[in-house]
């Protein structure tokens, strides 16, 4: 390995870049091919993932950080080029929401393979190693949440309803649903997600 890497923070650190980057080069490469930038990418990947209710300007603004200017070119050229449209939304007609038209899922549904590529990949690893990995993971986006640098988490870990340990050490509660959660239940995108502020009591990290 040619960088210097002479301690664990720094080598997992240099892994995660790697690991990322054969993420972006291979959407990247599907993307090419349909003349789309990485913002493009960004967004038909946020209207897949979300409710249609949550599928408003503002809120992909806030959520992938963009100032209106820049998602309000990015959302025409994905308009001009066919792959959504917008409609006014039901709840409030001042606000428009976005959605995939055919094409546009067609598109989305070529980049999720990259995701499914990975996922497969992950399928070769032993499960104790997995869902370690997972805590870790998990406790690292809850402490850039609460330490400011993530706006938005949509963790169970920074929801106001969660129970940090409530059954056990390691083993918490959902006060909403009334269930027990466990590593793999941990939600990444739940409709009753309530942020928990940033500003009390610091980082809730979830093990
Ligand atoms: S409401 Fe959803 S996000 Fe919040 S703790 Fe319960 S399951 Fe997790």
């Amino acid at each position: 390995m040619k960088t210097e890497t002479n301690n664990t923070e720094k080598k997992i650190v240099y892994l995660l870049e790697r690991i990322s980057q054969v993420f972006k080069v291979l959407q990247w490469e599907l993307a090419k091919k349909r003349k789309l930038t990485p913002l493009q990418i960004q967004i038909l990947l946020f209207l897949k993932n979300r409710k249609q209710k949550e599928c408003v300007p503002s809120r992909i603004a806030e959520e992938l950080g963009l100032t209106k200017a820049t998602l309000s070119e990015s959302i025409s050229a994905l308009e001009k080029k066919g792959l959504i449209r917008k409609a006014v939304s039901d709840r409030d007609r001042r606000f428009n929401t976005l959605s995939m038209t055919l094409s546009g899922r067609k598109v989305v549904k070529e980049l999720s393979s990259v995701e499914n590529l990975f996922e497969r990949y992950l399928e070769r690893f032993n499960e104790a190693d997995k869902k370690n990995s997972l805590k870790f993971l998990i406790n690292i986006i809850t402490s850039l949440y609460f330490d400011g640098y993530i706006r938005v988490a949509r963790l169970c870990c920074t929801c106001q309803h969660f129970q940090k340990d409530a059954i056990n050490r390691g083993l918490h509660f959902c006060s909403l649903t009334g269930r027990e959660l466990r590593t793999e239940d941990i939600n990444l995108d739940c409709a009753s997600y309530i942020p928990l502020s940033t500003k009390k009591g610091g980082a809730q990290l979830c093990y």
